[in-house]
């Protein structure tokens, strides 16, 4: 288990790592483990450093998070299977380690956006597990994640994503993220 989160979270100090080993530890080993085996890493800002000085990605693209007027408080990097982390809050990681999943389980683009599904599960959903589950499939797929494990903020004043709330919500979405987070090995 150790092994595992040292290969997940590479450039961390053991405090960062615990940190996010113990908000992963929501997840099932089965996929957390797939996302491993995949090459997703999960790093952590340090204090002050910005998006674009550690993303290859974000620099070669342009693209200036660092400058918007919020920047992210975390953001999934496709192309590089990276999770960066500007808050270590437990519902950012968790919704950042859901993109990590769809992008581990479509096997380099997200699932999300190709299963047909889960497409349709969002075209004909009626309600959503939480308000962000609504702006686009890849979110959809991320909050409906992070509800199946229950991974929320205290401080947050959005609805708690709950397995409960998912299933009422959204029962079909429910069993088709049940059925991916059990059928990860
Ligand atoms: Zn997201």
């Amino acid at each position: 288990m150790e092994s595992l989160y040292s290969a997940l979270i590479p450039d961390a100090t053991v405090k960062v790592q615990a940190q996010i080993a113990t908000v992963l530890s929501a997840f099932p080993e089965s996929i957390v483990r797939r996302v491993a085996i995949f090459g997703g890493i999960v790093r952590a800002l340090k204090p002050r450093e910005r998006y674009y000085e550690v993303s290859p990605a974000l620099q070669r693209l342009g693209i200036d998070v660092d400058g918007w007027p919020a920047p992210p408080a975390g953001l999934f990097v496709v192309e590089e299977r990276t999770v960066y982390l500007r808050s270590r809050s437990p519902m950012t990681i968790a919704h950042e380690f859901g993109h990590a999943i769809d992008c581990a389980l479509g096997r380099g683009v997200y699932l999300s956006g190709v299963n047909p599904g889960i497409r349709k599960a969002f075209r004909d959903a009626r309600c959503f597990v939480t308000p962000y589950a609504a702006t686009g499939l890849d979110e959809y797929f991320a909050e409906s994640i992070r509800a199946f494990v229950e991974v929320n903020d205290a401080s947050s004043h959005w609805p708690k994503a709950t397995k409960a709330r998912l299933q009422s919500a959204d029962p079909a979405m429910y069993e088709i993220v049940e059925s991916l987070l059990s059928c990860a090995t």
